[in-house]
């Protein structure tokens, strides 16, 4: 039987968290996030995160995408590095994740069968924690036994829907939750349980609720945003906790202050990730 401490976080326990950056810093200091994202038709959900992974802070990104989607990424996105699978329209190449500080794979990806033999030995291949999304999560709700090859520490970033393909219909939002923190305990994973006040689920079985982001979120691609903001902290160098906590904190305050400027239904995903600067900005 777990015990559950409930928390609320608040802005000055994130504050506490960030890290100075120092003069004398150069890239290298800031990590390399690899993100393994967009089939074909998809390369935006590539491209949003990949975004919000440079305005996070990371010193680099790179990008795997399928061979059809590389001129999207390197005219979207100059800043990132593209690295291109084999096959035109899918992920089907497992990437060596040595050279970079962390990975997250989900956005977009698809469920094709290639993909999702890629996806299980991607997983098998990375032994620090990861971040998993989207495609990631609903290929592993299908092949449930690589749950267990997934590294301590990962974080999973379902929302509602993503996560009862992982544990089950739920009948009330409450045992969503405590079936959301199960999965945290059993796995010694981070569940990211994504909507108005998202729920951080940690593999000691306690539970964080985030006080940021606002209805004008519910829109197509927020999630790879979140994402791209997760992985890039992970790359520079927070811990899995440090990571959701400020992760999902920043990119709810990044929303909240798209909203102010937009209203909730003119904001689309791609203002959460040019909001990223002034959350920042606000935070430090
Ligand atoms: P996804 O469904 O994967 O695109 O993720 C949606 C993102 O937007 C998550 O980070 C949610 O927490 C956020 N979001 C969606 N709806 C709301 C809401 N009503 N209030 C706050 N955040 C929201
Ligand atoms: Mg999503």
């Amino acid at each position: 039987e777990t015990f559950t401490t409930w928390y609320f976080t608040e802005e000055e326990d994130i504050r506490k968290l960030i890290k100075p950056r120092k003069r004398f810093d150069h890239k290298g200091n800031y990590g390399h996030a690899l993100l393994i994202a967009g089939s074909y038709g998809m390369a935006g959900a590539s491209v949003l995160a990949a975004k919000a992974c440079l305005r996070t802070g990371a010193g680099m990104v790179t990008v795997h995408a399928p061979l059809k989607n590389n001129d999207i990424l390197q005219t979207a996105i100059p800043e990132a590095i593209v690295r291109h699978d084999a096959h035109e329209f899918c992920f089907s190449m497992p990437v060596y994740p040595d050279n970079y500080t962390a990975v997250a794979i989900g956005p977009g990806l698809g469920q094709s069968e290639e993909t999702a033999t890629a996806l299980i030995e991607q997983i098998r291949l990375c032994q620090e924690p990861m971040v998993l999304d989207a495609d990631a999560l609903n290929i592993l709700a299908v092949h449930r036994n690589a749950m267990n090859s997934i590294p301590r520490g990962s974080i999973l970033t379902p929302h509602p829907k993503e996560l009862e393909r992982l544990v089950g219909k739920c009948e009330s939002s409450f045992l969503r939750l405590t079936k959301a923190r199960d999965l945290a305990t059993t796995y010694k994973i981070f569940v990211v349980l994504k909507g108005a006040y998202t729920v951080i689920a940690t593999p000691e079985g306690n539970c964080y609720f985030n006080p940021t982001g606002n209805p004008g979120m519910a829109t197509a691609g927020s999630g790879d945003v979140l994402t791209g903001v997760l992985v890039s902290l992970l790359a520079q160098g927070y811990t899995s906790e440090e990571s959701c906590k400020l992760g999902v904190y920043l990119h709810g305050m990044a929303g909240d202050m798209a909203k102010e400027k937009l209203g909730e239904r003119g904001l689309i995903a791609s203002d959460i990730a040019e909001n990223l600067p002034a959350a920042w900005i606000k935070l430090t």
